[in-house]
């Protein structure tokens, strides 16, 4: 028996109300019941995404959300921009390809974050681009796009901007509308504090205008059905309606604390992370570091061991590197369900890893160092 610690960047842990939702009950989704539920998601929705626009809710991983943003704005042939800087704005690519839609990829180092300079500079020899795809928070490697910058420079041509929010909404300052963003896609098990299985999009006017004229084909993902069944507060199949219950509870437990207050404790986390890792003699690994995963580099000898006995030993998950980075850094994640005393727990543990790894280490330096930080909120 081992009590488990989950500090991986999503699937995250999830409040106790939230969990014992998904416990309720099975019930029918053609009721009033759910009518009024579903009208409370709704508001709940447009206030964590900061949008007057409707958010829909998909029974999918967020991927699945990844693809709706492609396949509904887009027809064969058509051109668009990937700007990625790591796995995750890669895999727009991939979708985009999958459909046969042309891309351009404006691609930077990993660790480096997308430059708007080079986007706007895209922009302008590649009129005919259609839409726009990048990340607020890319969770491979830690860092954040700024994607306020990029939403002005978008917004001045006919292209509509897409952005990946699935690990960085709620964590994260983000404002849709405020930011001039067209498309956002989420999912639920990372900043959402719920089990995995819910994604989320939302359009703007502009990217309806787009959504018209899209001919890719499409059933379960056909974004119109999701609209129109909005429109009389239901979805088009059926819904995990415990899921969906969960999520209820977790809008409520974020309009409760406040949204600014939730992407404050999140930078207050993220600091004190960062403290932690430096304390450990770690390098942080990539610039402008967001404030939903810590990104740090660890020696090539032990990188994969790390988190394999982290987990084994203590019962604490965190993440090891995707692709070229794998068991070049760790991924400490302080997004979700994830709070001060999990920094406490998954410092003092990785203390420990390294001690018994032979690195020669001053315990309880990285816990203070946390701590300090901490304090000082
Ligand atoms: C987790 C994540 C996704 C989606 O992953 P799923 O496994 O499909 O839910 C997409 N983008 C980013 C940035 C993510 O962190």
């Amino acid at each position: 028996m081992k009590k488990h610690y989950l500090l991986t960047p999503g699937p995250t842990p999830i409040p106790l109300e939230v969990a014992l939702k998904e416990a309720l009950p099975i019930f029918h989704h053609r009721t009033n019941e759910f009518v009024t539920i579903y009208k409370d998601i709704a508001e709940g929705l447009k206030y964590v995404f900061q949008t007057k626009n409707e958010v829909y809710t998909v029974a999918s991983s967020g991927t699945g959300a990844m693809e709706i943003a492609v396949t509904n704005l887009l027809s064969l042939g058509d051109e668009i921009m990937v700007a990625s800087c790591g796995n995750f704005g890669d895999r727009w690519i991939k979708i985009a390809e999958g459909y046969g839609v042309k891309v351009i990829s404006v691609l930077v180092k990993w660790g480096k974050v997308v430059k708007p300079a080079d986007i706007e500079r895209v922009l302008k020899v590649n009129p005919n681009i259609k839409a726009v795809y990048v990340t607020l928070t890319e969770t491979s490697t830690g860092v954040v796009n700024d994607i306020k910058v990029i939403g002005e420079i978008v917004s001045k041509t006919n292209a509509v901007l897409v952005v990946d929010a699935v690990s960085g909404l709620v964590g994260q300052e983000f404002r849709t509308d405020d930011w001039k963003v067209d498309v956002v896609i989420s999912g639920s098990q990372k900043g959402l504090m719920l089990a995995p299985g819910l994604a989320f999009i939302v359009l703007s006017d502009k990217a309806w205008a787009l959504a018209e004229s899209s001919k890719i084909p499409k059933f379960y993902f056909d974004i119109k059905k999701y609209k129109k069944s909005y429109g009389v507060n239901e979805t088009p199949f059926t819904p995990p309606v415990t899921l969906i219950l969960a999520l209820q509870e977790s809008l409520r437990l974020i309009k409760e604390r406040g949204l600014e207050n939730m992407w404050n404790d999140y930078k207050l986390l993220a600091k004190a992370a960062r403290a932690g890792m430096k304390a450990l003699g770690l390098k942080l690994f990539g610039e402008a570091p967001c404030n939903v995963v810590t990104v740090a580099c660890v020696p090539v000898e032990i990188g994969c061991r790390i988190v394999k006995i982290l987990r084994e030993k203590y019962g604490v998950s965190i993440a090891d590197g995707q692709g070229d980075l794998k068991g070049k850094i760790i991924r400490f994640a302080h997004m979700g369900y994830i709070g001060k005393v999990d920094l406490l727990v998954g410092f003092a543990c990785l203390e420990m890893v390294f001690a018994e790894l032979g690195v020669n280490i001053e315990k309880g330096k990285a816990v203070a160092a946390v701590e300090e930080e901490l304090l000082k909120a």
